[in-house]
């Protein structure tokens, strides 16, 4: 079983974060010029406080008009941000997103926050899987 470990390995555990203070308008920035779906919400200490994803800006700008830009970053992200381990299979990882209908999970190690998966990078991983199995397929059934 493939965990989430595996695909940190492969991706890094560089997570891009911000503050609850910065204002949406910042969020909307770094979200844009570091070209990520997500940003981690942190405190001083680093610890996860919430996320923040392209989704709630459009949800709130769809609500308030351009005027949501000027709120901080802690009134419009989601506090109760589902987590992950890397010892977590792939699978739970999906069976997570589906349900929870989110396509960001944030992986805490030893408390702190270590990396994070997006759908992409689990799709991205599932189809290197599918390729490998297909490729073996093939050579077992031309050598049988
Ligand atoms: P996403 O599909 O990740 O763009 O997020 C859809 C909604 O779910 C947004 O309101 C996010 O703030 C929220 N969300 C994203 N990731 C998580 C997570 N890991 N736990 C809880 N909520 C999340």
């Amino acid at each position: 079983m493939t965990t989430v470990a595996a695909i940190l390995a492969s991706k890094g555990r560089s997570v891009i974060t911000i503050s609850p203070q910065r204002s949406l308008h910042e969020a909307v920035d770094v979200l844009s010029t570091r070209g990520v779906g997500a940003l981690v919400v942190t405190g001083v200490d680093g610890a996860v406080l919430g996320i923040l994803s392209e989704r709630d800006v459009v949800r709130v700008l769809g609500s308030d008009g351009v005027r949501a830009l000027d709120n901080t970053v802690s009134r419009i992200m989601t506090s109760r941000v589902k987590t992950c381990t890397p010892y977590d299979t792939i699978d739970e990882l999906m069976a997570m997103m589906t349900e929870g209908r989110f396509r960001h999970v944030p992986v805490i190690a030893d408390g702190k926050l270590a990396g994070i998966v997006s759908i992409g990078d689990v799709v991205k991983w599932r189809l290197a899987e599918f390729e490998t199995e297909h490729q073996a397929m093939r050579e077992y059934i031309a050598t049988a």
